[in-house]
């Protein structure tokens, strides 16, 4: 396997032994516990001039900060995408800027790019030729689309609310698609049963590309963070709102902030926030209650799919990454998410996701709440493209109009 220099283990995050990630691929053979790639900062060559320098045209121009050289890499042209400053919500917010990290950008429309980049690098090196992993719907898709970049079969398994674009587009891919009927954890049921056949032999061989079981997500999500503090000129963000799934994001970027640190680029770490929607917002409610695990939710009642994860595996990873950060977590309703989609449209032009814009709604409610100074600067990430979202975004348009000409 070619690694960078700097990339020198799988270190445990349960139990804390480093592994060597040309025998270990995926989770802790010791305790099961997820696995983070550490690097020897020492061993990075690089300052901000030189990266300054490099043309912004992929998140590999990072790659002396990641596992795998670009040379290697299985890749769509990912990541470098556009920071869009936003006055209109600056002023609402009543803070010193407001930027949408936008994602909607990448080769499939979101952020999920950025993971499937990662990890189907990682499966090639390792010699896989299937990947298999359950998703909501947009890692699905990116995996479809990066595997087919990459010559190998993709088995997906999606809940069978996932939108009809990420269903689609996985097939549109050349990828299996396997409907669940239920929740993002019914169609990991299905996917932990057809791995097990797998290792029996029926299905040998799937390379597992699923969110914290390869090692190689979070941390290539984490050039979402380097590409900020470098668009913003090397200035560290006061805050960064994050619509927070199984908080992939989230970590990697406070990750990158910590390694921006480290290697002396910044000196200091943006707040990260995690929002959520109040129909399943199970990060949030332990943040309230100073837990540090959260507790599985029961009933999913909101139509942001690509945050309905009611068991976050990571959960005390993400909230130690608040704590560290001095961040925070907000969870909104899904009017008050839409609401907030169709304004930063209106307002900004730009096409927020009906799941991504609970960051914007979020963020209302943290600056109405006093969380923000009046210099600050916050950044929110748009995940994903509006356009993936089209029917929940008209239908709540439809019937706010509804709503309107019956009040008259
Ligand atoms: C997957 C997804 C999220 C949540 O991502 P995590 O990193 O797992 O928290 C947010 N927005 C969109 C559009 C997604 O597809
Ligand atoms: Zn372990």
């Amino acid at each position: 396997m070619r690694t960078t220099d700097a990339f020198v283990a799988l270190r445990c995050i349960d139990c804390g032994e480093r592994h060597d990630p040309e025998t270990v691929t995926h989770r802790c053979p010791d305790c099961g516990g997820i696995t983070d790639p550490e690097y020897d900062l020492d061993a990075v060559d690089l300052s901000r001039e030189e990266l300054a320098a490099r043309p912004f045209d992929s998140l590999w121009r990072y790659e002396e900060l990641l596992p795998f050289p670009r040379e290697t890499a299985v890749t769509l042209g990912e990541g470098a995408t556009p920071l869009v400053e936003c006055p209109t919500l600056a002023e609402r917010m009543g803070v010193g800027a407001v930027y949408i990290k936008d994602e909607g950008r990448n080769p499939t429309g979101t952020f999920k790019d950025r993971g499937q980049t990662g990890a189907l690098t990682a499966a090639v090196e390792h010699g896989a030729d299937a990947i298999a992993l359950n998703s909501a719907g947009n890692a699905g898709q990116a995996a479809a689309a990066y595997a087919a970049r990459a010559g190998l079969d993709a088995h997906v398994f999606l809940p069978d609310r996932a939108g009809f674009t990420q269903k689609a587009m996985t097939e549109v891919h050349g990828g299996d698609l396997r409907i669940a009927e239920g929740e993002i954890t019914d169609a990991g049921a299905e996917y932990a049963a057809a791995m097990e056949a797998g290792n029996e032999g029926a299905e040998a061989g799937w390379y597992s590309t699923k969110t914290f079981v390869t090692p190689y997500r979070h941390d290539v999500k984490k050039t979402m963070a380097f590409e900020t503090i470098e668009q913003l000129d090397w200035d560290v963000p006061d805050a960064v709102v994050y619509p927070t799934g199984g908080g992939v994001g989230l970590i990697g970027m406070h990750k990158a902030a910590t390694e921006f640190r480290e290697l002396g680029f910044t000196d200091s770490l943006p707040g990260m926030y995690a929002a959520q929607a109040e129909g399943c917002a199970p990060v949030v409610r332990a943040f309230e209650e100073g837990a540090a695990v959260h507790e599985a939710w029961t009933e999913i009642t909101t139509v942001c799919n690509g945050i309905a994860v009611p068991d976050p595996g990571a959960s005390p990873w993400i909230l130690d990454a608040i704590a560290e950060s001095d961040g925070g977590a907000v969870a909104t309703s899904d009017g008050a998410i839409l609401d907030a989609a169709i304004e930063v449209a209106r307002t900004e032009g730009i096409e927020v996701g009906a799941t991504c814009a609970s960051a914007v709604s979020g963020a209302f409610e943290l600056a109405e709440r006093g969380e923000f100074d009046e210099d600050d600067t916050v950044v929110l990430l748009n995940t994903g493209a509006g356009n993936k979202d089209v029917d929940t975004l008209r239908s709540h348009l439809g019937a706010r109009e509804e709503a309107a000409t019956e009040a008259e």
